[in-house]
């Protein structure tokens, strides 16, 4: 059986549907409680189940049926990424990103996502974002990659860094300057980035892993038709992008922070001294959740959010920073030593980094005070 949106009078009984398919799919097994901190690991392994959710047909609901899709909204896709959790199947991180990335394609080049989502659906194609720079972080709209014409296209010349999944990427969406300086100046696109003039240089993460890459461009070529949206137009694009990036990517994490607490509290006796940790960890979970929600219900209904998506972004903080403190607390010596939760520890350290990727706390803070509650600039 192949499903099509007509099918469920509700996301949530998609998702029952889904969860019944993959718990009686022998094809299944290997991805149900499959872990390893690798991510290169676990890309190539979680590839087999992008092609298995692709080709049965579940990974194409809730995507456009001019794209590849068969239809349904974002909330399709949302109660895909909960059922998966909910069975303790990791995400593979492709989807993490083409839920970022295909959005805005959608919107502001929808050739591309009708000929390109597919591929990347499937796991044949996997994309990475290439925003920032070695001096352009939170300032983005000073950064200094050169898009410049080239006959039937362009040309780039700069350095990006901490592109996550950018060693394991066949082409990366990126933001370049094509004109003067400020926002006013700036394009996205997409290049491949396996092509002669891009260099890409995996970086290891302090807990070992290759979570980033640096990208060196020389001249790597960009058809014309590879521009998202206009020239010029890039910032309006990225603003787009972060509803996308700060939201519904908060509602695919709070799924994994409730599966491993959940897990957690499995696996080991209570300690009473932990207790109020577990609490509040949850109580932020549980913020998350209905925050991230209702901003996937807004983005189902084509709503644009603008800057209150910050606060998704501070709640997801707050709440990976909780849970995985509980986390620790809670399994106490055996987190610390017990060789088969290595996986875990990785993601302990990961969660350090959640008040820094997708814009740091400070920056949100400040969109929320100022653009949000409408406070004074200085
Ligand atoms: C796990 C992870 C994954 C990432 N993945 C990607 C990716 O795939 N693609 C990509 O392009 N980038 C990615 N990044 C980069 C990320 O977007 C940047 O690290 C982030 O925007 C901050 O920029 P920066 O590191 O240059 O720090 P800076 O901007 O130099 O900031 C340093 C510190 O100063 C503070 N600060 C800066 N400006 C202000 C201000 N005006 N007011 C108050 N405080 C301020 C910041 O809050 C921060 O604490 C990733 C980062 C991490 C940690």
């Amino acid at each position: 059986m192949i499903p099509d949106a007509s099918m469920f009078n509700s996301p949530s009984a998609y998702g029952d549907a889904l969860r019944i398919f993959l718990s009686q799919e022998p094809l299944a097994t290997p991805y149900i409680g499959y872990h390893t901190p690798s991510l290169e690991a676990s890309t190539k392994h979680l590839s087999g189940l992008q092609s298995l959710l692709f080709d049965s047909g579940w990974s194409r609901l809730g995507w456009p049926e001019k794209a590849g899709g068969f239809g349904g909204d974002p909330r399709f896709r949302a109660a895909m990424f909960q059922t998966l959790w909910d069975l303790d199947i990791q995400i593979p991180e492709p989807y993490t990103t083409l839920e970022i990335l295909v959005p805005v394609l959608l919107v502001y080049s929808p050739h591309l996502a009708e000929t390109l989502l597919p591929g990347l659906l499937r796991g044949d194609d996997i994309w990475s974002q290439a925003f920032s720079e070695p001096d352009a972080g939170s300032d983005l709209a000073s950064l200094r990659t050169r898009l410049e014409p080239d006959g039937d296209g362009y040309r780039l010349y700069g350095q990006k860094v901490w592109s996550t999944l950018g060693h394991l990427s066949n082409r990366s969406v990126l933001l370049a300057r094509s004109g003067g300086p400020g926002h006013k100046g700036l394009t996205m696109v997409l290049v491949d980035v396996d092509q002669e003039g891009a260099e890409v240089r995996p970086i290891t993460a302090q807990d070992g892993e290759n979570h980033f890459s640096e990208i060196f461009l020389d001249g790597a070529f960009v058809p014309a038709d590879r521009v998202i949206g206009q020239l010029g137009q890039g910032w309006e694009v990225a603003m787009y992008m972060l509803q996308w990036e700060r939201g519904a990517w908060g509602w695919l994490q709070q799924g994994r922070f409730h599966k491993r607490l959940e897990q957690a509290l499995q696996s080991a006796s209570s300690n009473p001294r932990h207790s109020a940790d577990i609490g509040a960890a949850y109580a932020l979970m549980s913020a998350l959740r209905l925050q991230t929600r209702h901003t996937v219900e807004c983005l189902a209904r084509e709503e644009s959010l603008g800057p209150e998506v910050s606060v998704d972004k501070l709640l997801l903080i707050d709440a990976e920073l909780a849970a995985w403190d509980a986390i620790r607390y809670h399994l106490g010596e055996r987190f610390e030593v017990d060789p088969s939760l290595d996986w875990l520890r990785h993601d302990f350290m990961f969660s350090r980094a959640a008040p820094i990727y997708g814009g740091s706390q400070e920056i949100q803070r400040t969109l929320v005070a100022q653009r949000v509650l409408g406070m004074p600039r200085g």
